[in-house]
């Protein structure tokens, strides 16, 4: 197994599937994403799947039919297994050079290509779980693509896995494949219904064991200010001036808990955009939280600051706009437990202590479980993604492989 799946991921990662932001005429945003997408076809037709297709949008589906009695196939649940074959549009993803560095010895790894990048043990906490393990990086210059190319080749070596032992039982395997994920439109076409799984795990997670099945809220606010533009030679008790007035709105934000000063469930506000002039001006605004009631309380922050800063400055006009991202998927999740319980079991079983992650950020599972599918997040290996110090332990890929075989035998047993 683990000769074939390091195989494959090398082949995956050496093709540039970089996504791009901001592309509005056109999906998936770059056409070369399309490239590995039909490799895919091609290597899920070797497999023997079946429906292999590619829709008009990139996305690659197929089918792992049941090896159980009819009467057993209808009992089982339809698992669909998911990966997104993009790289972040933060680093180069052309020309990747995957590196294999033997038995990790505790070290700082430098990357051949740029000795500046480097990868260093005290920076990294989560290598000390990993020495003696073999770890793959890229050369220095790109990132590695183990975000989630190490999702795409778990998913086929799983596969290739019960192609090769009919003798291991399981239901009606689906497989999903994605484009532009990392620019926040992996499930913007996705059409669950054809997909047709009763529940599904995306495979792009990071540490070993973990299991995510919680994302954050989130919302984007938008401050509009409207000021009065007059010639600044005349301007005395005429001019009201939208530049300042949205940096005072910034000021107050940035009193409140921030990206740079919160960790695991804390929630906050983030400032991430002004621009402007006298005349106007818009200050756009990140607010996350775990929960709901959370979401509520900065939201009314929000309007709090508003109110105040339109008392002080009445000839001017102030806005706020606040529109819904995505939610914690933990309030879908949580309506079939087992979802998640036959994932951290299917961790257990390979040797593995499972750990529950909530992720600071949405997924494509997120968005899923609102479009009717429920989909916790499984682990790859992966660390340090969207960076050129992006690393992976082969190890690690191989109990992730060896987790989602045990995931699609475990809803075969429960089912039965
Ligand atoms: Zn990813």
């Amino acid at each position: 197994m683990n000769q074939k799946l390091i195989e494959r991921f090398f082949r995956y990662v050496k093709i540039d599937t970089q996504s791009r932001e901001d592309v509005e005429d056109q999906y998936p945003s770059t056409d070369k994403q399309k490239e590995l997408l039909n490799i895919l076809v091609e290597e899920l037709k070797e497999l023997g799947l079946s429906d292999v297709q590619m829709d008009k949008y990139g996305y690659v589906t197929a089918t792992l039919p049941s090896n159980l009695s009819s009467s057993e196939t209808k009992k089982t649940p339809v698992i669909g297994l998911i990966a997104h074959v993009d790289t972040s549009p933060d680093v180069s993803g052309a020309d990747v050079k995957p590196i294999i560095h033997k038995k990790y010895n505790g070290g700082d790894v430098v990357l051949p290509a740029d000795p500046a990048q480097v990868l260093r043990f005290s920076e990294n906490p989560a290598l000390a779980d990993h020495v003696g393990d073999d770890l793959i990086t890229s050369d220095g210059t790109t990132l590695l693509g183990a975000d989630d190319k190490a999702g795409v080749a778990e998913i086929m070596t799983a596969i290739q896995y019960f192609t090769e032992h009919p003798e291991v039982k399981h239901g009606t395997v689906r497989v999903g494949f994605t484009p532009d994920e990392e620019v926040g439109a992996g499930t913007k076409f996705f059409d669950v219904k054809r997909f047709a799984a009763d529940f599904a795990y995306t495979i792009d997670g990071e540490s070993l064991g973990e299991i995510e099945n919680e994302t954050f809220n989130a919302a984007g606010a938008t401050f509009t200010v409207h000021g009065v533009n007059v010639h600044p030679g005349y301007a005395k008790n005429k001019l009201v001036n939208a530049v300042k007035i949205a940096s005072e709105i910034v000021a107050l934000i940035a009193l409140e808990p921030s990206p740079e000063t919160t960790e695991k469930r804390e929630g906050y506000l983030h400032p991430h955009g002004i621009e402007g002039g006298v005349e106007k001006a818009t200050v756009k605004v990140l607010i996350r939280d775990f929960d709901e009631d959370g979401m509520k309380t900065k939201a009314a922050k929000l309007s709090a600051i508003r109110e105040k800063i339109a008392g002080k400055y009445p000839k001017a006009g102030i806005d706020l706009e606040i529109r819904e991202s995505y939610k914690n998927m933990r309030v879908k999740i949580q309506e079939y437990p087992q979802v998640v319980e036959y994932a951290l079991e299917a961790v257990k079983r390979a040797g593995v202590e499972p750990k529950l992650q909530i992720i600071r950020g949405g997924t494509d599972g997120s968005k899923l479980c609102f479009m009717g599918l429920l989909t916790p997040n499984i682990f790859t290996g992966g660390h340090n993604f969207h960076s050129k110090l992006e690393w992976i332990s082969v190890q690690t890929m191989n109990k992730a492989v060896e987790t989602l075989v045990n995931l699609i035998q475990i809803w075969a047993e429960k089912s039965c």
